[in-house]
């Protein structure tokens, strides 16, 4: 079965979406926030505690799996869900935006894309034929097509030529895709530009795919607003009936922004990275752990979270686990952290149905910027 979105409700005000969106692995509601697990494996987290964070759904990165430990083994246990034992819904990125970040721009080829493995150094071939090849194997509920990953300082003219490949690569992948389970993706590129977006806007979804994403927003240092108008020049051209998913933006406020200009699906590896270096998301800004002020405050991470880690642990613990080295502390972070974010989407969908998104923006974006600056 083919995912399928169903919309619920639409804010009043602005429009944004509150779904769900139903697979054969069950179904979830929308906007949701997906943990990443980038080697079939969300950092430090069993299945069971992505559950216990109301995770529902989550993404592997093609790329790796296909590096380690290679697409065959993975489809011989029965697929990714049967290998990680994961029984919710699963989806693959392509691959491509780790090939782009290994890639030297002559390796670019309408062909496909050539680079070196970082594990080995081993010269490597990715095309949008076995991207998506290997992507049937990996059998995941959505599939992403194979796109270019420009850099966001590309020029106007690069950016045109580049999403003209994306469309003929987007349509190769499409011709080879085969698993009647598994939904593909396209991908909107364009840049900052407003009629590049609109063209590959109209021309992806031309070709009927299950779903559409928004690429290319998640650059390093990239202006804000250039990430929202990236988003508000491709979503008016995508159907109703299908899921807009924006790639690789996990900020608690690009949630929300993203949200009202009408996503529904978000994915970043923040959460799990922040944990890893002692950070803490709270509605009052992000916190260090390894701060002293923490070394006798025997409170939770936040009183009101429903996490694990806050029901069962202090800040004061949490600090000492971290600057100890101890595995657990990033365990415990990483969980609250993911929890945060899942419970944001929580709150935005209550905030959608009763017509009042902007005003939970505004409220959330005062406390979470204004007390955030004194930490
Ligand atoms: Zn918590």
């Amino acid at each position: 079965m083919k995912v399928q979105y169903q919309l619920l409700h639409k804010d009043k005000e602005t429009g944004a979406r509150r779904g769900t969106i139903t697979t054969n692995y069950g179904t979830f509601d929308t906007p949701m926030f997906m943990p990443v697990g980038t080697k079939a494996t969300v950092k430090m987290l069993t299945p069971e505690e992505l559950k216990d964070c109301a995770a529902g759904i989550i993404l592997a990165n093609t790329y790796h799996c296909w590096l380690r430990p290679g697409e065959d083994i993975i489809a011989k246990a029965g697929g990714l869900h049967k290998f990680m034992n994961y029984d919710g819904p699963i989806l693959t990125d392509s691959g491509g935006y780790q090939v782009f970040s290994l890639a030297k721009p002559k390796d670019i080829t309408e062909d496909g894309v050539y680079f070196k493995s970082h594990i080995d150094g081993q010269k490597l071939f990715l095309t949008p034929e076995k991207s998506i090849e290997i992507q049937n194997k990996l059998d995941s509920d959505i599939a992403m097509s194979f796109d270019e990953c420009p850099p966001a300082s590309a020029s106007h003219e690069y950016m045109q030529k580049s999403i003209e490949r994306t469309l003929r690569w987007a349509a190769r992948g499409k011709a080879v895709h085969k698993n009647e389970n598994q939904s593909l993706f396209g991908i909107i590129q364009g840049g900052p530009y407003e009629d590049l977006r609109k063209l590959s806007a109209i021309e992806t979804v031309k070709m009927d795919f299950d779903g559409y994403s928004v690429g290319g927003v998640a650059n390093d240092g990239e202006p804000k607003e250039d990430m929202y108008n990236a988003i508000r020049y491709s979503t008016p051209y995508i159907p109703e009936d299908k899921t807009r998913y924006l790639m690789g933006v996990g900020e608690p406020l690009d949630i929300i922004e993203g949200v009202i200009l009408g996503i529904d699906l978000f994915d970043c590896v923040i959460p799990t990275r922040l944990a890893r270096h002692g950070n803490a998301f709270t509605k009052d800004g992000k916190i260090n752990l390894k701060n002293a002020k923490y070394k006798e405050d025997f409170t939770p991470i936040e009183d009101d979270c429903d996490c694990y880690a806050c029901k069962n642990y202090t800040k004061a613990y949490i600090r000492h686990l971290v600057t100890s080295n101890e595995a657990l502390g990033g365990r415990l972070l990483s969980i609250h952290n993911i929890r945060f974010l899942i419970k944001l989407t929580e709150d935005i969908r209550k905030a959608i149905e009763e017509d009042r998104l902007l005003s939970f923006k505004e409220q959330f974006k005062t406390r979470y910027e204004k007390i955030g600056k004194n930490r």
